[in-house]
């Protein structure tokens, strides 16, 4: 704060100038120069005409130029005062009707401060005496008239100094009256202090803003008012005056908190200066109540600066308590971690849900985050479902896994939303100060890529970065770039998977799976490359293609004299999404003249959920072909088949994982069996997906699941070596199921 020069308040907050004072009040009288030969109006009170000529000579001689009118009766003394405006009255002692004094006595009522000489013959001392203290001006004989010019001059100066002192007093009330109503008008408080800040004035606007009426302040010290109580007193805080450069402390615009009478803190702004009253010191301080300024401030700061859903701190107030804790390790040698978290799968139920209740889980994870912190931790919402948590002067590893395992614990507890029960999980990515980085920059990158690294390792879990990690993504840079060549350089092949009918044993149609030849890295896997593909978009054209060969391949067989058999073809969110997709699945049918029936497509229940509405429609339009739809991966994702009521589908793939620990595991005994009857009851077939063994068939069997899929009838292989297996088999893959078997 820049201190103000003494004496001047140079704020913005100083009174508005005043106006001009106003016009006099009219006299009955008026003033002229003593010495100027001038003009003078004089009313004679004289019963004798010859004296008034005696002393209108005088005067004359006197250097004035008189004019006057004679009265003697005091109706007519009364209408002259009434009727015209007088610089002095002149008038005789003793007349039939009155005498002087009854003239002074009227003429001081009338007019007060006109000027009046008693001139007159011999009157006793004692007349003359009350004449003098009724207010005559002075008293002249009339055979002294030499004394009577001498005595106007006197009196007409005499009136101008009382009427000039009678004007600066009527000045000074009309300023004073002025500056009342403006200070007690006035929005801010007015206070006058001396110098050991006692209270000595205190406005309206004071009163209001503390509760306190003004007698009850004025002899209190200001620094009552304050909170805190400022150190060594208000006096100090206020002017803090530094003697020699005579400046203040405490100028304009200082803030500081005050307490009303009820005990509320409010911020007041305070403006001070400095004003010297009969020699001693006194500050006057202008005081503003700024809560609605601060509060719009807060409200400003709150959005810049918080997450408006959660109202935790936003990325750009993380990044600079990241960049502090970082400069503060830096100094004290110790450590930080930032742990990226994203929650995984969130889309799905957010799509699914309301967006309230999307927001409601949102909400909930950030309270849920909150609580398993440490109190000097920061958790930030990053927006979306990405949630940042600073940890500062902690040890690594082992304080960043521990909490990064506790918020994992805490993420995972079931969450009731609309009556149903949710289950979420969250990857975490761990980067450190100074292992993974110097700046906030790095380190913020670091856990992310770590968070990507903790994704891939299946979700649900925690990573630490490691500079391999951007070797990593150097990795998914480069089969990034492959994979764009892939397509033209014709390096994809179908492999196809049969699946066989558990009763009959007989292969009914085959899953058309997506191989990368890689001239140089050879045989890539699709789990390594459809995500990339996905992710780049790359997914639509080459499952266009898939597709294609897929069908073609499938009215080859047919062409060839093979059994109808279905051909599934795996369909990506990202294709799902084509508005297109109807008519390129059409033109595919059209251009390899497959049946509509030999066709089957796989989506996952995520495919669903990324928008209900459209993924019925077109998923109707697809059924009105004759296309069979099947569910992939089911117990996976969502895992509704009440949800999957809504959508035109035939089959329902059982997830492999389910399978694999079957009929050991009952935990994936029950989900199975639970699977196959409640899709039995909405009339869907069941797959069986990774069917490895015998064990796996007689369960199915026993279950009544329809059709399985699997190494132990066959890995995906080429569409030779498939033709190869069919003409074979005969298509009967399985010995046929005994009859007592099966649902
Ligand atoms: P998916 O659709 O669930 O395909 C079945 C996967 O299970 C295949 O893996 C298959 O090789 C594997 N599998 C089959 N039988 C067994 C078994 O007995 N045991 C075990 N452990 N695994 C078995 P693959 O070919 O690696 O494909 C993986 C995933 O890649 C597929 O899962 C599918 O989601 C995706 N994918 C493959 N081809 C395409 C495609 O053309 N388009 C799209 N969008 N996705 C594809
Ligand atoms: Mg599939
Ligand atoms: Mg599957």
């Amino acid at each position: 704060m820049d201190a103000i020069e003494a004496r001047a308040d140079t704020g913005t907050e100083q009174f508005p100038e005043l106006p001009p004072p106003p016009a006099p009040a009219v006299h009955a009288m008026r003033v002229q120069p003593a010495d100027a030969p001038s003009e003078l109006k004089v009313l004679c009170v004289d019963d004798c005409e010859d004296d008034v000529a005696l002393i209108i000579a005088a005067l004359t001689a006197g250097g004035y130029v008189p004019e006057y009118r004679r009265v003697c009766r005091m109706p007519d003394i009364e209408a002259a005062l009434a009727g015209q405006v007088w610089d002095l009255v002149i008038s005789d002692y003793s007349m039939p009707q009155l005498n002087g004094l009854q003239v002074l006595d009227i003429v001081r009522q009338r007019s007060p401060e006109l000027p009046f000489l008693l001139v007159s013959g011999a009157v006793g001392q004692d007349t003359a005496v009350a004449a003098m203290k009724s207010g005559a001006g002075d008293y002249i004989m009339k055979d002294d008239l030499a004394r009577l010019v001498p005595a106007v001059r006197r009196e007409l100066a005499e009136a101008g100094g009382r009427r000039a002192r009678r004007l600066a007093e009527s000045n000074l009330r009309a300023s004073e009256t002025l500056l009342n109503s403006i200070v007690n008008t006035a929005a801010d408080g007015i206070i006058v202090i001396d110098e050991s800040g006692m209270l000595e004035f205190v406005n309206a606007a004071v009163e209001r803003m503390f509760g306190w009426r003004p007698l009850e302040l004025i002899g209190r010290n200001f620094e009552s008012l304050l909170m805190p109580r400022p150190q060594g007193g208000a006096g100090r805080l206020l002017t803090g005056l530094d003697r020699n450069s005579r400046s203040l402390s405490v100028g304009v615009g200082r803030e500081v908190k005050a307490q009303r009478r009820d005990g509320g803190v409010f911020p007041i702004e305070l403006t001070l200066g400095e004003m010297r009253i009969d020699g001693r010191i006194k500050y006057a301080c202008i005081m503003r109540d700024v809560t609605e300024r601060k509060c719009a401030e807060e409200r400003i700061h709150q959005l810049a600066h918080y997450d408006k859903l959660t109202g935790l701190p936003n990325r750009a107030l993380f990044s600079q308590l990241l960049e502090q804790a970082l400069s503060e390790a830096k100094y004290s040698k110790k450590q930080v971690a930032v742990l990226f978290i994203d929650l995984d799968r969130f889309k799905l139920i957010n799509d699914s849900l309301s967006h309230d209740s999307g927001d409601a889980v949102l909400k909930q994870v950030a309270r849920r985050l909150t609580d398993a912190q440490f109190k000097r931790n920061t958790i930030a919402r990053f927006g979306g479902d990405e949630f940042v948590v600073l940890m500062r002067d902690c040890q690594i590893p082992t304080d960043a896994a521990e909490a990064a395992q506790r918020m994992l614990t805490t993420i995972a507890q079931p969450l009731m939303l609309e009556g149903q029960e949710y289950h979420l999980t969250a990857s975490i990515g761990i980067s450190a100060y100074p292992s993974d980085g110097e700046n906030a920059q790095t380190i913020l990158k670091n856990a992310d890529i770590a968070m990507y690294r903790a994704k891939e390792h299946g979700k649900n879990n925690y990573q630490f970065y490691s500079a391999q990690m951007n070797l990593h993504s150097f990795e998914r840079l480069v089969l990034e770039r492959f994979l764009r060549h892939a397509l033209d350089q014709d390096e994809f092949r179908v492999y196809y998977q049969p699946k066989i009918d558990l009763v009959s044993g007989c292969v009914t149609g085959m899953e058309a799976l997506l191989r990368w030849v890689h001239p140089a890295m050879g045989m890539i896997s699709p789990v390594k490359f459809i995500p990339l593909a996905e992710e780049t978009g790359l997914i639509v054209p080459i499952g266009a293609w898939v597709l294609k060969a897929a069908c073609a391949q499938n009215k080859i067989w047919a062409d060839q004299g093979l059994p109808p058999l279905r051909v599934a073809v795996n369909l990506s969110a990202r294709q799902f999404a084509q508005d297109d997709l109807h008519s390129t699945i059409l033109n595919v049918l059209e251009e390899t003249g497959l049946a509509p029936e030999l066709l089957e497509l796989e989506i996952t229940e995520s495919v669903t959920m990324d928008n209900p509405e459209h993924a019925a429609a077109l998923l109707r339009k697809l059924k009105a072909l004759g296309i069979k739809l099947a569910i992939d991966d089911f117990g996976t994702g969502y895992s509704s088949l009440s949800y999957l009521k809504r959508f035109p589908i035939d089959n329902v793939k059982i997830d492999r994982s389910f399978i694999k620990d079957i009929p050991h595991d009952e935990d994936d005994v029950a989900i199975t069996q639970a699977v196959i009857a409640m899709a039995h009851s909405l009339g869907l077939k069941v797959i069986a997906e990774g069917v490895e063994s015998e064990e796996h068939v007689t369960f199915l069997r026993e279950h009544g699941c329809e059709e399985a899929q699997g190494y132990l009838f066959g890995a995906p292989m080429s569409a030779d070596d498939f033709t190869k297996l069919i003409v074979r088999t005969g298509r009967g893959v399985l010995p046929r199921a005994a009859p007592s078997a099966g649902a």
